[in-house]
C-alpha cells in the first residue's frame, strides 16, 4: 500500500481506479492479475463500516466463481443454503442455494487482497481529473499525481469528480427506498431455529418490502428494507425501539424469533435511484454506483457492478491498450454493451417492481400481489409433493 505524503514523481499506470469500494476493488485484482499496471486510488485505507450489501447469492456467484473469487468469498462469508420465506406467519415457500453473509467492509477488504502487490493500493483522495484521448491525469489532496492510459471512476454515490469533468447525475426517484441492518440473537443465547429467513411485508400502508435474516461472523444479521416517506416516525421508532417496531408491522414474526433483541447500532439509508448524463468523454469510465445507483430491495447492486467489472476488465480494457489512443469510440464500447445495458435496465425494472409489489394499493396491484404469493406457494407445494418435478416440467417448455 502506498500512503502518499510527500510530492514525488507521479505514478505512472496503464489503468488507474478511483475508489476502492467493491466495483474498483474487484477490478484492480482482475486487470492487476491479467498483468496491467493498476493504481487503485483511495481515501481509505480501510473501508468503513457502512450499511451496503451484506449478502452475496443466486447469479451473483456464478460471475464471482468466473472472476476468480470464490476461494476470498468462501472464507470471508458465513455460507447458508436455505432461506425460509414467510409472510402473515405463513410458510411461502423456501429458496434454495448457496448464498454467503458478511459485512460489506470485509467483502471490500477480500477484494483489496486479491490485488497480487500491495502496493498498487494509493491511500489519497483524488481532487482532480484531466482526461483525453491519449493520456489521463489525478491529481491526489497530497499534491502526488498519477498517470495513466485509462481512469476507471469506481467513485460510489460520490459525484464530485464526476461533476467536475461536466458528467451529471440523473434523479430518477428520490428516496425512493429506506433500508434498515442491525444484528440480533436471542436473549437466551439460544441460536434461532432457521438458517436464513425473509419475511415480506403484510400491509401496503406500512411500506415494508421484506425483513431478510441471514448468517455473518458477528451472529444474525437483520436487512429491513421499506417503500415509505424517510420522515414518517415510523422510521424513528425502527432506530430507537427496533424489537417492538418490528413485531408491530409484521407481526406473523413473533413465533419465529421468540425472546429477541438488537446487540448493535441500527444503520440506516435513504437512496436516491440516479443514473449519470454526459459520461461518454475520452479515457475514462465509470462502473459500479458511480454509473447508477440501485435500490437495496431488489438487490440488483452486486450483479450490476460484477457485469460492469467482467465486460470492462476481461473484454474491452485489453482490446483497448492493443492500440494507440482512448477516444469515445473505444469508451463507448463499454457502455453500449449489450450485457451491460440489460443489467442496468434490469436493475431499474426491479426497483420500480419491487415498490408496487409493496405499496400499491390498486385493484390491478391487489390481484398481482395476491398471485405473486399464492404461484409461489402452489410451486412450493408441489415441490415438497413431488421433488424435481416441478423444475424438470419448466426446463421441458423452455426446450
Ligand atoms: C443500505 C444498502 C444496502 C444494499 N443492499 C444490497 C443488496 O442486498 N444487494 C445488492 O446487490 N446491492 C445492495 N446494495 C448496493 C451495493 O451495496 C452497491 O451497489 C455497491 O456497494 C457499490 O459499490 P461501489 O464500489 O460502486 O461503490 P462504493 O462501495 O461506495 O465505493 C466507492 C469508493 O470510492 C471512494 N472514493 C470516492 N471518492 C473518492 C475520491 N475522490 N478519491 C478517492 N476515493 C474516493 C470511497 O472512499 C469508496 O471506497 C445496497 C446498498 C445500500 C446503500
Amino acid at each position: 500500500m502506498t500512503t502518499s505524503k510527500s510530492v514525488t514523481e507521479p505514478i505512472v499506470a496503464d489503468i488507474a481506479i478511483v475508489g476502492g469500494g467493491l466495483a474498483g476493488s474487484l477490478a484492480a485484482a482482475v486487470l492487476a492479475r491479467a498483468g496491467h499496471r493498476v493504481a487503485l486510488v483511495d481515501k481509505r485505507a480501510v473501508y468503513p463500516e457502512e450499511f451496503r450489501v451484506e449478502k452475496i447469492g443466486g447469479p451473483q456467484l456464478d460471475m464471482i466463481r468466473r472472476l476468480g473469487f470464490i476461494r476470498g468469498l468462501e472464507n470471508a462469508g458465513c455460507l447458508y443454503d436455505r432461506v425460509l420465506n414467510i409472510r402473515e406467519g405463513k410458510v411461502v415457500d423456501v429458496s434454495v442455494g448457496q448464498a454467503y453473509g458478511l459485512p460489506y467492509a470485509n467483502l471490500v477488504a477480500m477484494a483489496r487482497g486479491q490485488i497480487p502487490d500491495p502496493s498498487s493500493l494509493v491511500v489519497d483522495e483524488v481532487t482532480a481529473v484531466s482526461c483525453s484521448d491519449d493520456v489521463q491525469h489525478l491529481e491526489l489532496a497530497s499534491g502526488q499525481r498519477v498517470s495513466a492510459r485509462l481512469v476507471v471512476l469506481a467513485t460510489g454515490m460520490a459525484g464530485v469528480l464526476g461533476y467536475k469533468l461536466g458528467i451529471r447525475r440523473r434523479v430518477l426517484a428520490e428516496r425512493h427506498s429506506v433500508s434498515f441492518g442491525f444484528t440480533i440473537a436471542r436473549r437466551n443465547g439460544a441460536p434461532f431455529d432457521f438458517k436464513a429467513l425473509t419475511c415480506y411485508g403484510e400491509r401496503t400502508s406500512d411500506g415494508v418490502d421484506y425483513l431478510s435474516l441471514f448468517p455473518v461472523p458477528a451472529g444474525m444479521r437483520a436487512n429491513l428494507f421499506m417503500f415509505r416517506d424517510p420522515t414518517d416516525p415510523v422510521m424513528r421508532d425502527v432506530r430507537r425501539d427496533t424489537e417492538a417496531t418490528l413485531l408491530r408491522l409484521l407481526p406473523g414474526l413473533q413465533p419465529y424469533l421468540g425472546d429477541f433483541h438488537v446487540m448493535d447500532r441500527v444503520q440506516n439509508w435513504v437512496m436516491d435511484l440516479s443514473v449519470v448524463e454526459g459520461h461518454l468523454q475520452p479515457g475514462v469510465v465509470l462502473i459500479g454506483d458511480a454509473f447508477q445507483t440501485n435500490c437495496p430491495a431488489a438487490g440488483t447492486g452486486v450483479a450490476r457492478l460484477l457485469v460492469d467489472v467482467e465486460r470492462l476488465c476481461t473484454e474491452y480494457v485489453p482490446q483497448w491498450l492493443n492500440t494507440a489512443g482512448m477516444g469515445t469510440d473505444k469508451i463507448s464500447q463499454f457502455y453500449s454493451d449489450s450485457d451491460k445495458v440489460a443489467a442496468d435496465q434490469q436493475s431499474l425494472k426491479m426497483a420500480h417492481f419491487r415498490q408496487a409489489l409493496t405499496s400499491r394499493n390498486d385493484i390491478s396491484w391487489d390481484v398481482r400481489r395476491r398471485l405473486h404469493f399464492l404461484r409461489r406457494n402452489i410451486s412450493h407445494r408441489v415441490d415438497q409433493m413431488r421433488p424435481g418435478w416441478l423444475a424438470g416440467f419448466r426446463s421441458a417448455l423452455r426446450a
